[in-house]
């Protein structure tokens, strides 16, 4: 959220420049924001964000199945090896 020039003075005057706050708790926010591609609207964190927090540990798991998967797709498409994709499968 952007701040007015009448609080940017005020915070000016305590040694504070800043131009914008978190759009949920309203912290005063530095160089550090986070975003969401194609949305409006700047937060202090991903709690602020997402109103949820994954660990990192989740995070890279879930980064790995997602290449796997991936992997899996690539493997079915590919003339070669969709044969021992489906082979199996079937067992
Ligand atoms: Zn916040």
């Amino acid at each position: 959220m952007q701040l007015t020039s009448g609080q940017q003075t005020a915070l000016r005057d305590q040694g504070i420049c800043a131009n914008e706050t978190c759009d949920r708790c309203g912290k005063i926010l530095g160089e550090v924001r986070y975003t969401r591609r194609g949305e409006q609207g700047e937060w202090c964190s991903e709690l602020c964000r997402d109103g949820v927090v994954i660990d990192r540990a989740a995070r890279r798991n879930l980064r790995k199945r997602t290449k796997q998967a991936a992997t899996m797709k690539r493997l079915a498409r590919t003339p070669k090896t969709a044969s021992l994709f489906q082979t199996i499968q079937t067992v």
